[in-house]
């Protein structure tokens, strides 16, 4: 079968229209291909996050971290040892996130899936974010299931996904994510990054 690789507009996940780059073979593949394009971030938003999540400026964001829990206490101090190095990567991630997200729906919903993450209280969930590392695709995929609000074979999540292991662990706090996520699609569909700050710039 004749493999097909095209450059197309694809209305994504977050509401925008963005470029994907086709990549299948036969209607099957085809049919794929298209899912996993109306199922993930436009370029522009996910690119947006990877900038946000290596941003190296200093900052402190304050979080209440729940005692671990584990039957064995080397699992403990390995998830706490994680964990620590996790806040201080992603606490100044959060503190940016928090200053923006009342105008920014992305930046709100970064800073829904990073709080989401610090309520983990199992030590093998943090093991787990240093074996498979929690990176800027890890939060981009968590991203993707939140607003979609649930997880869908096309886009399947790692095994450090926040998002993931709230559904298989607690039905309620994953729906309130789901709900308060809901209220932020249609504000992240309208929302013009570009034209955001050509204003903000006009106006100083
Ligand atoms: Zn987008």
């Amino acid at each position: 079968m004749a493999k097909n690789h095209h450059h197309s507009p694809a209305q994504r996940i977050c509401g925008h229209v963005g470029m994907h780059v086709f990549h299948y073979t036969g209607r099957k593949g085809q049919a794929e291909e298209n899912r996993y394009a109306a199922n993930s971030l436009c370029p522009e938003c996910a690119g947006v996050i990877r900038v946000w999540f290596e941003q190296s400026e200093p900052g402190f964001y304050k979080v209440d971290l729940p005692k671990l829990v584990s039957r064995s206490p080397n699992l403990i101090s390995w998830g706490n040892r994680v964990r620590i190095a996790q806040l201080r990567k992603l606490g100044p991630v959060m503190k940016r996130m928090a200053s923006e997200s009342e105008s920014d729906p992305l930046a709100a919903l970064t800073l829904q899936v990073l709080t989401m993450m610090f309520k983990i209280d199992s030590a093998s969930f943090w093991v787990d974010v240093d074996k498979h590392t929690y990176g800027t695709y890890t939060l981009g995929w968590d991203l993707e299931a939140l607003i979609r609000g649930r997880e869908t074979p096309t886009n399947p999540l790692g095994k450090a996904s926040v998002f993931g292991y709230w559904v298989a662990r607690n039905e309620r706090v994953a729906n309130d994510a789901i709900e308060a996520a809901a209220l932020l699609k249609p504000i992240l569909k309208e929302y013009r990054r570009g034209l955001v700050a050509a204003e903000v710039a006009a106006s100083t």
